[in-house]
């Protein structure tokens, strides 16, 4: 066993409001400036749709991530001979127009403008070239068009459905989306890691956020090919890649990230989990439905005092470990199992977990009004979005893996239903209670976690002892001239 710490995170999706306010908390902090006018190192999209950009999910066109080669991960985009031979040339990468041009608009002529009998407007004006331009995309172009044919007929996720189920879900009267909020996930397999030709990306040993050093980067690109998320984007001013830091320098200083903090739905929660480094690649070899399950093994409980011995062996604080026991993340994906990870099938194992929605199952029959247990399960069964295209999304395919998340979400309801409106039996609640698996009290849990919490529980950052890290790894005079390496180990290049 060797654990690590990782700062982890959950979205919720059924609190996400798609109010973008995360995405502008995170562009004022770090990415509005020449070059990365473009780059949304968070961004929400609608769900279903194409996202941004647009159809980074089908890695048949981008090949990110990674893809099993008999008993070995490899990268998607090839091994060394491919990364080679895409140097110079990559046509796996996105392109501007998959992202959006950047524009802004011609503020000065609303008040610059000689005195006419018209009324003067300020035309959009390109960000790259200074010209004026029309506006053919955003990175939000397709927010809340559910059903439209340009954008949720092709998202991935859909294409691969039966020809029935993607008419059940474009049936007008049967329309339904969510908002997916995205953020790097600080994957502990991360593809971008691997693919740089530079070694420029680490993983910080102490808590797993995944940098690029600028000093070393060389604009390969190749991380933005190898995340198959595509959280890595090229700053065409100043040559260099970059990506989500996680607000490391405001968890140093005890704060949430910035989009967590400002998050109006409250959906975001952040905490360290310990897990077992030396199981990462036999949990990444899994097969796709088996992903979500592997990863989630992967995860160490903080109160085993063989994990707490071998964590204090291998380096890690003892607050850091505290931290670990209240982690809103542990609970959410290892304690309650209601947290996936999104596309766990890419194989980096993303350290980003989402609580599936629940609403547009239920808001089918009855505005949602079910008043038995076993309504409430057949559902799932009929629900709008149909139980294969979230399967797609969290848990490589597998919809038992998601059935098992609704069945202890909808017991919440139930259970929460019965105590505010009190219209439910006694027997059909404990019948949702038995067949979800979960207690009176865990329920309870679950729903003050989702519902009550205070910052404060929602987000533990743990204290980041950087000088204490950089101690234990090396000493601390070469690391003012070097930066960027794993504590323990370097990163395992596998191409
Ligand atoms: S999401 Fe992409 S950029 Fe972030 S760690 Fe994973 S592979 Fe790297
Ligand atoms: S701020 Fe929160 S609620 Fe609003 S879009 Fe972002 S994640 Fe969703």
């Amino acid at each position: 066993m060797n654990p690590r710490a990782q700062v982890s995170s959950v979205f919720h999706l059924d609190k996400c409001i798609g109010c973008h306010t995360c995405s502008i908390a995170c562009k004022n902090l770090w990415t509005d400036r020449k070059g990365a006018e473009y780059m949304w190192w968070n961004n929400v999209e609608t769900k279903p749709g194409t996202g941004y950009p647009t159809q980074w999910e089908d890695q048949q066109q981008y090949q990110g991530g990674w893809e099993k080669n008999g008993t070995q991960l490899q990268l998607k985009m090839g091994g060394r001979g491919g990364l080679l031979g895409k140097i110079f040339h990559n046509p796996r990468l996105p392109t501007m127009d998959d992202y959006y041009e950047p524009f802004t608009y011609a503020y000065g002529d609303l008040t610059n403008a000689p005195a006419g009998d018209d009324q003067p407007t300020a035309r959009p004006v390109s960000m790259v070239t200074g010209k004026p331009m029309n506006i053919e995309a955003g990175p939000n172009w397709d927010d809340d068009l559910s059903g439209s044919n340009i954008y949720a007929a092709n998202d991935p996720g859909v294409v691969r459905l039966r020809a029935e189920e993607q008419a059940q879900m474009f049936a007008i009267e049967k329309m339904v989306m969510f908002y997916l909020p995205r953020i790097c996930n600080h994957c502990l397999n991360a593809g971008c890691v691997a693919g740089c030709p530079s070694g420029a990306i680490y993983k910080r040993g102490e808590d797993g956020i995944v940098l690029i050093n600028q000093e070393q980067c060389r604009g390969w690109r190749m991380c933005v090919s190898a995340c198959p998320y595509k959280k890595t984007y090229y700053g065409w001013s100043t040559g260099k890649s970059e990506k989500c830091i996680l607000c490391f320098p405001r968890q140093e200083a005890g704060e949430a990230p910035a989009c967590f903090h400002s998050c109006v739905g409250r959906i975001r929660y952040l905490g360290v989990l310990l897990y077992d480094a030396d199981r990462i690649e036999s949990a990444a070899l899994r097969e796709d439905g088996d992903l979500a399950a592997a990863q989630r093994e992967l995860i160490l409980d903080p109160w085993d005092s063989q994990v707490l011995a071998a964590a204090r062996k291998a380096g890690v604080p003892e607050q850091v470990l505290t931290a670990a026991r209240r982690s809103p993340v542990y609970k959410f994906v290892k304690e309650w199992g209601i947290a996936l990870p999104l596309h766990p099938e890419f194989r980096t194992l993303p350290m980003l977990f989402y609580v599936p929605p629940l609403l547009p199952l239920l808001a089918q029959d009855n505005q949602g009004v079910q008043k038995q247990a076993e309504e409430f399960f057949t559902t799932l069964e009929q629900a709008r979005l149909p139980i294969e295209y979230l399967a797609g999304l969290f848990a490589g395919g597998n919809a038992e893996e998601v059935k098992a998340v609704y069945r202890k979400l909808m017991a919440v309801r139930i259970q929460r239903r019965h105590a505010s409106v009190g219209d439910l039996a006694d027997a059909d609640v404990a019948r949702a209670r038995d067949l979800a698996q979960l207690s009176k009290e865990t329920i309870d849990a679950i729903y003050r976690m989702t519902a009550l919490t205070r910052i404060q529980e929602r987000i533990v950052v743990p204290p980041m002892l950087r000088d204490q890290a950089v101690e234990a790894g090396m000493d601390p005079e070469v690391y003012k001239q070097e930066m960027g390496f794993g504590r323990r180990q370097p990163p395992k290049r596998r191409w």
